[in-house]
């Protein structure tokens, strides 16, 4: 490692100790950016990577509310608002017994490039709390998000901090956060993201990420003069971005075989249908069901415990969560002869296994750039709240396009190196950083 990269990151960890997920996240951009900076002079001496890893603000919180048994139970909440210097604080809240400092940081981190490369004009931020929604009725959900908002709503607003979703959040939370900002507040803005379509939502929305994650693979594929059609498709999870990675992926005539859940992953030889897939929402978004109901439904292979990544595949979709493809599983990938990774979960490989992918050549995009369909139609819900319109689904879904194409030349633009190959995860850091780093500057010390 680079002398100044490395004494970069001791710095970082040191100040940051027990936070190896946010150190993770800060390595893989210095180890672009530093390089950059060096050779960049009007950033040289700014300290602006310095600045950029400390979260301009961190909130945490008690969130006390009562079970049906009537019991008292206490989770911890937080918001991590990283980085306000092109817009307010934009990104998910995370319901998950993990959740701890060093992933929302992260996650918040992360979201400052992501959020950057989409053009919009939002800065970063991420929260959530260890709340496990697995298991809890609706009442209970309620009262956890109502108790959570209660102390969120003083952090948060239309032009300050927008939430949304992310694991363990979806549209019943949401509702249910937002319902109680409104009650607290007595105004309805548009201070969350991922709203019902009837009371402020974006079309398109649910559907972003997943679509998002696809376009990015088709506009990787082309690089190479290939599509999707026909290609055998790999995808973890089966939360909402797995499932419209599916749709879109059936829409585009690529098979995909593989799907999975914290208790396993199933493999349908024969490829989800869109019945298969309306079974799968159901199973998943009303039941709350476990995805080897799946395999039992359709009488498919079952692996307990294991991850998709040893199927042989074309293209893989790891759309999961953070470290769930590691280098013995990406060289796995390789030798079977997957040609592009396009992460639609947060950093869900792990260095080792990107610089697999890199060493190899393979089409490989970090989730940053790949799954920004996601905030990026969040902030085109922003732009309809505050214009009070809302577009039909047509004139959203082609700005998405339009979005994830922009970002694929902004990668093809810094991360094209001497031979050809195109970096995309240095491409997306670099790209990322410029216009942020640059409104930081602007704005002084
Ligand atoms: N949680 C999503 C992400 O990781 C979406 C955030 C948002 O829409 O604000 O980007």
């Amino acid at each position: 490692m680079d002398a100044q990269v490395k004494e970069f990151l001791d710095k970082v960890a040191s100040r940051n100790p027990h936070e190896p997920e946010f150190l993770q996240a800060v390595q893989e951009v210095a180890e672009t950016i530093i390089p950059f900076i060096e050779e960049t002079p009007k950033y040289k001496k700014t300290r602006i990577l310095e600045r950029m890893v400390e979260p301009e603000r961190v909130v945490m919180f008690r969130v006390p509310w009562l079970n049906d048994q009537g019991d008292v139970e206490v989770n911890r909440g937080f918001r991590v608002q990283m980085n306000s210097a092109i817009g307010p604080y934009k990104g998910g809240l995370r319901f998950h017994p993990s959740v701890n400092l060093s992933i929302l940081k992260f996650l918040a981190f992360e979201q400052v490039f992501k959020n950057s490369l989409t053009g919009l004009p939002m800065g970063g931020g991420k929260g959530g709390s260890d709340f496990d929604p697995k298991g809890k009725s609706d009442s209970e959900i309620m009262k956890f998000c109502q108790s959570f908002m209660t102390e969120l709503y003083r952090h948060v607003g239309a032009d300050i901090d927008v939430p949304a979703g992310d694991i363990g959040v979806g549209g019943r939370e949401v509702g249910f956060l937002f319902g109680q900002y409104k009650r607290i507040k007595g105004e309805f803005t548009g201070v969350l993201t991922g709203k019902g379509i009837s009371w402020g939502g974006s079309a398109i929305r649910p559907e972003a990420t997943g679509y998002g994650v696809v376009y990015f693979a088709e506009d990787m594929l082309a690089t190479r003069g290939e599509t999707l059609q026909g290609k055998t498709v790999l995808v973890s999870g089966s939360g909402n971005v797995a499932q419209y990675t599916v749709e879109r992926c059936i829409q585009a005539g690529a098979k995909v075989v593989t799907l999975s859940d914290s208790e396993g992953f199933i493999y349908d030889p024969a490829g989800i249908d869109n019945a298969k897939l309306a079974y799968l929402m159901d199973l998943k978004n009303e039941q709350r069901g476990r995805i080897k109901e799946y395999a039992d439904k359709y009488n498919c292979e079952f692996f307990a415990g294991e991850r998709p990544w040893k199927i042989k595949g074309d293209i893989a979709f790891p759309n999961a969560t953070q470290n769930e493809l590691d280098e013995e599983d990406a060289r796995t990938l390789v030798r079977n002869g997957c040609i592009c990774v396009a992460e639609g979960a947060n950093m869900p490989s792990t260095p080792d296994a990107i610089h697999v992918f890199t060493e190899a050549k393979i089409l490989y995009a970090p989730g940053k750039a790949s799954n920004a369909g996601g905030v990026a139609v969040s902030g085109l819900e922003m732009s309809q709240n505050s214009l009070r319109i809302s577009w039909s689904r047509n004139e959203v879904n082609s700005r998405l396009r339009d979005i994830m194409k922009e970002i694929h030349s902004i990668c093809v633009k810094y991360g094209t190196e001497k031979d050809g190959y195109i970096n995309y995860e240095k491409g997306a850091n670099i790209g990322g950083f410029v216009k942020v780093a640059d409104a930081m500057l602007a704005q002084g010390v």
